[in-house]
């Protein structure tokens, strides 16, 4: 009995991956007020660009990547040349 109360906890103790809006949001809390860095930037960005061409509002869950791509022109044209990268091959079925 012991045996099949630890298995039944096991299954709700699974540990799921953190939802992309998840990790946006961890990271928000975590960088908040905060400029982020072009290389906090870089790691975001595949993320933004591919929410942007599902038509959601990146700005929204990364106000501080909208903000960076707002003063820097070189993540900009980065952003740029992915979203025409990402639009020439969709991911998507
Ligand atoms: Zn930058």
């Amino acid at each position: 009995m012991r045996k099949f109360l630890s298995w039944l906890q096991g299954l709700f103790r699974k540990p799921s991956p953190p939802t992309e809006a998840q990790v946006a949001l961890a990271m928000m809390s975590m960088t908040h007020e905060q400029e982020l860095s072009c290389d906090e930037v870089h790691d975001l960005i595949d993320q933004f660009a591919e929410m942007h061409l599902r038509g959601e509002n990146p700005s929204h869950l990364f106000p501080l990547v909208q903000r960076h791509l707002d003063m820097c022109p070189e993540c900009r044209e980065e952003f740029e040349a992915l979203l025409a990268a990402l639009e020439v091959t969709p991911s998507s079925t």
